[in-house]
């Protein structure tokens, strides 16, 4: 007999266990506000972290690399194809609502990490030059996301909001922003280093900033490998196998460095056939631009920010773990292959 309880009734409406991440940032939030976030100036977090993520230098620097992307691309495609059109509504929700949620986020955790786990605080030692503990911080903070991000690949709650990021097919350095606003919930973690070593030494924005547009450049669509540097910095044509359509994701994890890849055996480095790969989801689990006839981005834009939410259908596995498959791809989808079995969408750009 079929379960027809109320709670059996929501499950098959709604994705409940993504509530739980929703929660988390809340409850995080209320504490660190009725605690006036450990005595931080909110309104001036909040003006660091735009500097950090659209300031002056970030904003040159993503206009640099967007050219960088039309003298050098690794796939030819219009300047505003469908892709960019929608990352641009990303980037702008960034700017807008994400940057003071990641604030309220930031000092909240920091202030209750500092507050219930006092002794994780490192006293101040001479023996640690501040420039070096401030290299330590930026070296762990990295390995903590990279930590965090083969997480977003493993678990599928995680995947629930990072198949977002992965399912840009024009990809470009404004997918950097092309995530979804509770993800930062689980990149928490990468504040522990900067809390531990407090008394000694902190990040700049400078630091920031570099960190940040590292990031960004590692999205663009430009074919560039930095040679025997790779084996130190993820360069675009690194990060790009990570967003390969045929292929396992959870390779290519590094943020900015590429010595976690390497030291546990995920590094896959660039070659001649990997540089023009076709990126996003096998089968479209989740609703893109490019599939429809009409790109509706705004509609699309909604259905991306709520799809954690949706119940699970059989096509939501990470890839890592599905493998991709031509027999996964949606009947329905308007998505028909080439000669080679790579992917080309009907009407795909600049519609
Ligand atoms: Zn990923
Ligand atoms: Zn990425």
């Amino acid at each position: 007999m079929r379960d027809v309880s109320p709670g059996s009734k929501l499950s098959s409406r709604l994705y409940l266990p993504a509530f739980s991440v929703a929660a988390v940032a809340a409850a995080l939030i209320g504490i660190g506000w009725s605690r006036r976030f450990g005595g931080a100036r909110f309104d001036s977090s909040v003006s660091g972290l735009r500097v950090i993520a659209i300031g002056p230098i970030s904003l040159v620097a993503i206009g640099l690399f967007l050219v960088a992307e039309r003298v050098r691309p690794a796939q030819r495609r219009p300047l505003i194809a469908r892709g960019h059109r929608q990352d641009l509504l990303f980037t702008v929700l960034n700017a807008t609502l994400v940057v003071p949620l990641v604030t309220a986020l930031t000092l909240s955790f920091s202030e209750v990490a500092r507050t219930t786990l006092p002794w994780i605080v490192l006293p101040r030692s001479d023996a640690l030059p501040r420039w070096a503990a401030t290299a330590v911080i930026f070296v762990a903070m990295d390995f903590c996301n990279w930590f965090a991000h083969l997480a977003n690949h493993r678990v599928l709650l995680l995947w629930r909001f990072h198949e977002l990021h992965h399912s840009q097919e024009d990809m470009s350095v404004l997918t950097v922003f092309r995530t979804h606003p509770l993800i930062h919930v689980s990149y928490l973690i990468a504040l522990v280093p900067a809390i531990v070593l407090l008394a000694n030494g902190a990040l700049t924005t400078t630091l920031l900033v570099v960190y940040g547009t590292m990031v960004a450049f590692a999205h663009s669509n430009t074919n560039l490998g930095f040679g025997p540097l790779d084996r130190i910095f993820v360069s675009p044509n690194f990060h790009r196998i990570h967003h390969q359509l045929d292929g396992p994701q959870d390779v290519n994890l590094g943020f900015a460095l590429t010595i976690w890849d390497q030291l546990f055996h995920r590094a896959v480095f660039p070659t001649e056939a990997t540089i023009r790969t076709d990126t996003g989801l096998p089968g479209r689990p989740l609703i893109v631009e490019q599939a429809a006839l009409r790109p509706r981005h705004l509609a699309v834009f909604a259905a991306q920010l709520v799809a954690p939410f949706r119940p699970l259908n059989d096509l939501s596995d990470p890839p890592s773990r599905a493998g991709p498959s031509a027999s996964r791809r949606s009947a329905s989808s308007p998505v028909q292959e080439d000669e080679k079995g790579s992917r080309i969408a009907v009407e795909s750009v600049a519609t």
